[in-house]
C-alpha cells in the first residue's frame, strides 16, 4: 500500500510478546514489565490473520520481535505459520541471541531467513551492566548458534552510546572480519521516561566513520542502513541514525504490537487497534494507521524525547 506521502509500506514488524529475559538500561525498567493476563494480548491466531491481512495489502517482510522473541513459548509455530502466509517473501526475526543455542536450528528449519542479533559491548562487565541480566558469553554462543544454523544473513546491531561503547567502535566492527556478518550502530533513542542517559550519551553515527578511517562507503542494499565496509571484512558496517540523519522520506514501515495495536510511527502516540477484529476489519485498520503515517517523527534529542508512550521493548524495536 501506498500512504499519503507516496511511500510504499511493504515491511511489517510483529512483536510477539513485551517480556524479555533482560533489561537493558535504554529498553526497559529493571522491574521489568507486568505480566498483561493473556486476554489482553494477541493471540497466535490473531497475529497469523494480522500477518495475512497486511499480506493481501502489499507487506512482503516480516520481522518477528518483542519484547524478547524467543521467550515467546510457541515461537516456533508462529515462525512456521507466519512464513508460509502467500505474498510473504522474507522472514527476518530480531534477538538477543541468549536463547539461540537451543533455537538456532529449529527457526532456521520453521523458515526464518534472516536474523538480527543485539550487542552493544564485547566486554563482560559492561554487557553484564548494559544487560542487567546477561552474559557476554551467552550472546556470543548466541552468534556462533547463528552463525552454524545457516541463516541467509546475520546481522549484529549495536547500540551507540557516548561514553559507554565509543570506545568499542573499532572492536565491534572488526566482528566483520571475524564473521560473515554485518555490524551495525545504531542511535540512542531517548524512548524511557526518566531517562537514565545524560545528554553525552546520544552521540551521532558520524563519530564511527571518525573511529575508521579506512572504512569505504558503499551502495545502499534499499534499507534504512548507510553502508560501509573495512578492508578485508566479509561484511558490511551499517550506520542506522534516527536522530542525526533521519530515514522518515524512505520510512516503508508499521509496526504491530504484542497487545493489538498498530503503530503508524514508532515515534508518535497514535495506534489503532486490531485485536479481536475480523478480516475486514483488521484489514480497513491497517489501511487507517498506514495512512495515518505522518510525514516525519520531529525532532528527537536528550531534551526532545520520543512520543511513543511505551518504551521500546512494548513497541517492537
Ligand atoms: N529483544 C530483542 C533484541 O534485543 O534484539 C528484540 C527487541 S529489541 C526492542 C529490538 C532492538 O531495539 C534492539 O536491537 C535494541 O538494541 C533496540 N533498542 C531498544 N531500545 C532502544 C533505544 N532506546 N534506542 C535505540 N535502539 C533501541
Ligand atoms: Fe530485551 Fe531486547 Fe529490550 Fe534488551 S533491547 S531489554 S533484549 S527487548
Amino acid at each position: 500500500m501506498i500512504d499519503n506521502y507516496g511511500r510504499q509500506v511493504h515491511y511489517l514488524r510483529l512483536s510477539v510478546t513485551e517480556l524479555c529475559n533482560l533489561r537493558c538500561r535504554y529498553c526497559m525498567p529493571a522491574e521489568g514489565v507486568c505480566k498483561k493476563p493473556h486476554g489482553a494480548m494477541l493471540t497466535q491466531e490473531e497475529m497469523l490473520r494480522a500477518v495475512e491481512v497486511a499480506a493481501s495489502l502489499g507487506i512482503r517482510k516480516l520481522r518477528i520481535t518483542g519484547g524478547e522473541p524467543l521467550v515467546k513459548r510457541n515461537i516456533l509455530s508462529i515462525c512456521e505459520q507466519a512464513a508460509a502466509v502467500e505474498g510473504i517473501e522474507e522472514l527476518c526475526l530480531t534477538t538477543n541471541g541468549i536463547l539461540l543455542p537451543q533455537l538456532a536450528k529449529p527457526l532456521r528449519r520453521a523458515g526464518v531467513q534472516r536474523l538480527n542479533l543485539s550487542l552493544d559491548t564485547l566486554n563482560a562487565e559492561k554487557y553484564a551492566h548494559i544487560t542487567r541480566l546477561g552474559t557476554l558469553q551467552q550472546a556470543l554462543d548466541g552468534l556462533h548458534a547463528a552463525l552454524e544454523a545457516g541463516f541467509e544473513k546475520v546481522k549484529i546491531n549495536a547500540v551507540l552510546m557516548g561514553g559507554f561503547n565509543d570506545d568499542e567502535i573499532p572492536a565491534l566492527a572488526d566482528l566483520t572480519r571475524q564473521y560473515p556478518v554485518d555490524v551495525r550502530f545504531i542511535e540512542l533513542m531517548p524512548l524511557l521516561q526518566g531517562d537514565a542517559f545524560t545528554p553525552d550519551a546520544y552521540i551521532p553515527c558520524d563519530r564511527v566513520l571518525q573511529a575508521l578511517p579506512e572504512a569505504a562507503a558503499q551502495q545502499s542494499d534499499g534499507g534504512v542502513a548507510r553502508l560501509y565496509r573495512l578492508p578485508d571484512a566479509q561484511g558490511n558496517i551499517g550506520l542506522i541514525s534516527p536522530i542525526s540523519q533521519h530515514f522518515c522520506h524512505r520510512c516503508n514501515r508499521i509496526r504491530l504490537t504484542a497487545d493489538g495495536w498498530l503503530k503508524p510511527c514508532l515515534h508518535s502516540g497514535e495506534e489503532f487497534l486490531i485485536k479481536g477484529l475480523d478480516k475486514d476489519e483488521m484489514a480497513e485498520m491497517f489501511r487507517r494507521a498506514i495512512l495515518a503515517k505522518p510525514a516525519c517523527h520531529g525532532e528527537l534529542s536528550a531534551h526532545s524525547p520520543s512520543r511513543a508512550g511505551r518504551t521500546m521493548n512494548r513497541i517492537g524495536g
